[in-house]
């Protein structure tokens, strides 16, 4: 079944007579349907899915697992309002949760509907914790679109522009990036600058990071990054926030980013892949910071509904099942090894980094300033060839890969050869 010859371009007119420019779409298609790694158009049009619905489908599309889980929901229920009349899964589902994510202390979790969600109730947890107001966040970060989450995000074009003003006492600083010549010394030297010049440390209440800088351009942080940050932390009582909500399930090489750092954070947000496109996000963390904000101060009508929670333990069971953890940190080092070698033939790359799976390709100029025209030339490319890539940067020079980790061997192969073609044309 498809629309036919045409459809997409009809499509396009209506969608811009119907819909507003802000809602900016990369892919020039409609979807008619998808099945794991594949998406079909609705003129019947194949592509491999490389961007996994923004780091959302590490289990695939339409997993049988998750549509068996979601099938038995919708025989039970649909949703009741969580905090009306309350349901096993969820509670489940945080004693999961508080069992994957690194750390080993007493933990809680609770569900919301989106990672900037996810990012507003866990600066509201550790405001009450901590009675404090201020927040320090990244430069290039990516926290969400809502007023404080646009706050957070440390990039103004396109997220920010034109839509302040945005709640206060948010502050920013630098993140590492070998590339781009600021070390984790810089960066804990600015916080220090920022403690003397703009907001005393004793009324921070959080730091924000994520553990792989992802819509930003994918700089994994360094390990002493995360060591200072915990330091600093741990000297003037504020909370470590790792915002997990794009490395989280598989996605870098462990089940969390912050699996590969030696300090833990105090709160944890994850959304994206928790629940294979169904909207689910939560906050985790030590059940005494969590027990902050007294009964009433959180939830939400839709927050842990219950399709999306019985989603995610589908998720977290495939993942189990599948080894889809190790499967994905094998992938990421094929995908690497391909991107390296490719190097000495595209002067562009000038780097290829990440961590597991989690992996983009930075592109430059001969004189070394970001290409963001060769990086659209590329996923044009990739897309006329059936594969649907993302970029991101704040440039917007930097080829991202989010492929699910579920993906068949062949279409990997044939995803990487022809985004071969796309790097030399
Ligand atoms: N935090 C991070 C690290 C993200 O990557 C994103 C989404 N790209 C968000 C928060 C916001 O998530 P959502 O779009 O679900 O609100």
């Amino acid at each position: 079944m498809s629309g036919g010859p045409g459809a997409n371009q009809r499509l396009a007119a209506r969608r811009a007579a119907a819909t507003p420019r802000g809602v900016a779409v990369t892919a020039p298609f409609f979807v008619q349907r998808a099945e794991n790694s594949v998406l079909w158009d609705v003129e019947g049009r194949r592509y491999l899915d490389f961007a996994g619905g923004i780091a959302v489908l590490n289990t695939g599309h339409r997993h049988p697992r998750v549509i068996e889980a979601l099938r038995r929901q919708l025989d039970l229920f649909t949703h009741t309002a969580y905090q009306v009349a309350s349901y096993e899964s969820y509670v489940a589902l945080a004693e999961r949760l508080a069992r994957l994510t690194p750390g080993t202390g007493p933990k809680k979790a609770a569900f919301f509907s989106t990672g900037a969600e996810a990012v507003e109730n866990a600066v509201k947890i550790a405001r009450v914790a901590t009675r404090r107001p201020a927040v320090v966040a990244f430069a290039g970060a990516f926290h969400g679109r809502t007023m404080l989450t646009m706050a957070l995000t440390g990039k103004v074009v396109p997220y920010k522009a034109g839509f302040g003003p945005f709640p206060g006492d948010v502050w920013h600083i630098p993140f590492p990036s070998t590339l781009h010549g600021v070390t984790t010394e810089q960066s804990i030297d600015a916080l220090h600058r920022l403690f003397k010049a703009d907001v005393e440390p004793s009324q921070v209440a959080a730091i924000l990071v994520e553990p792989v800088q992802g819509e930003g351009g994918f700089y994994p942080a360094p390990p002493e990054l995360m060591r200072a940050l915990r330091r600093e932390c741990d000297e003037h009582g504020i909370l470590l926030v790792a915002d997990e909500v794009q490395t989280g399930f598989g996605r870098t090489g462990r089940w969390f980013a912050m699996h590969h750092h030696d300090v833990l954070p105090d709160l944890m947000t994850v959304a994206k892949s928790l629940a294979a496109g169904l909207p689910l996000s939560g906050v985790v963390g030590r059940a005494d910071v969590m027990d902050a904000p007294a009964p009433g101060g959180l939830g939400g009508t839709f927050a842990g509904n219950p399709l999306a929670i019985a989603a995610a333990h589908a998720v977290l069971d495939v993942m189990e099942e599948e080894r889809l953890v190790e499967r994905g940190a094998a992938l990421g080092a094929q995908l690497r090894a391909r991107l390296e070698a490719l190097q000495a033939r595209v002067p562009q790359m000038a780097e290829v980094r990440g961590l597991g799976a989690m992996l983009a390709v930075e592109l430059m100029t001969p004189d070394r300033r970001p290409d963001p025209d060769f990086a659209k030339a590329v996923q044009q490319r990739a897309m006329n060839g059936g594969l649907l890539l993302l970029t991101c940067g704040v440039h917007a020079n930097v080829i991202r890969f989010l492929f699910p980790l579920t993906i068949g061997k062949a279409e990997f192969e044939e995803g990487l050869s022809i985004l071969e073609k796309a790097l030399t044309p």
